[in-house]
């Protein structure tokens, strides 16, 4: 057999899947990661139910922009349409984590949205993570609620009664964001508990996420 194409990006995308498997993002085989083969328009993402520990770099499955299968001997993630529409509609997006995270999931359960109360939340998401309609999982109306919720700017969304998306350039951003989404939902509801929660304002979220965007050592 060739030597499979795009061996980089199977090797990473690989790692992210079983960073949220060992990070308890998920459990069993709940989950799916993708990313984009850059200017390609094709997608790479893991397999449908299968294990993260069994999981190997050939095992990630090479879409086209149809959902027809380029390379791979496993069925895709069932998720692939919903997948497949934020990468049509969205070009700076070239990674997406999906995980049924536990904190995160009991405010889709509730089918509320996840506040902006953390510095980090701000910086890493900058907005609510709002919570699009429920729709059976795999559907193509589940992938039409989320864009629509996700719009052109939005980095995270809960989907009702099943979990969280998480959006980024690369597959770090995109694992990044559903840590913070999730964080954030965990010191919510403990917060709750203790009284009413203070949200930051508007011009702090502002502020704090165009000040991250520029953070760090550029190259330049
Ligand atoms: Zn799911």
């Amino acid at each position: 057999m060739n030597r499979l194409q795009y061996q980089q990006e199977r090797n990473e995308l690989l790692q992210t899947a079983q960073e949220i498997f060992s990070s308890g993002l998920v459990s069993g085989t709940w989950g799916n990661v993708s990313l984009r083969v850059s200017g390609q328009g094709l997608m790479l993402i893991t397999p449908s139910g299968m294990d993260y520990n069994q999981m190997d770099a050939e095992d990630m499955v090479l879409l086209d922009g149809e959902e027809k299968v380029l390379a791979g001997k496993y069925k895709p993630s069932v998720e692939t349409p919903l997948h497949l529409g934020i990468y049509k509609k969205r070009p700076e997006i070239n990674a997406i984590v999906h995980v049924h995270s536990l904190y995160a999931t009991a405010f889709a359960v509730a089918r509320q949205n996840i506040p902006v109360i953390l510095e980090e939340a701000a910086q890493v998401i900058g907005h609510e993570v709002r919570v699009a309609p429920y729709a059976l999982c795999g559907s193509r109306q589940l992938a039409e609620n989320v864009l629509k919720v996700l719009g052109k700017d939005k980095r995270a969304v809960l989907l009702a009664n099943h979990g969280l998306l998480g959006l980024g350039g690369n597959l770090p951003e995109a694992l990044r964001v559903c840590l913070v989404a999730e964080r954030t939902a965990r010191i919510a509801i403990y917060s709750r508990i203790l009284g009413p929660l203070h949200s930051l304002r508007a011009e702090d979220i502002l502020s704090l996420r165009q000040v991250f965007e520029n953070y760090g050592q550029k190259k330049d």
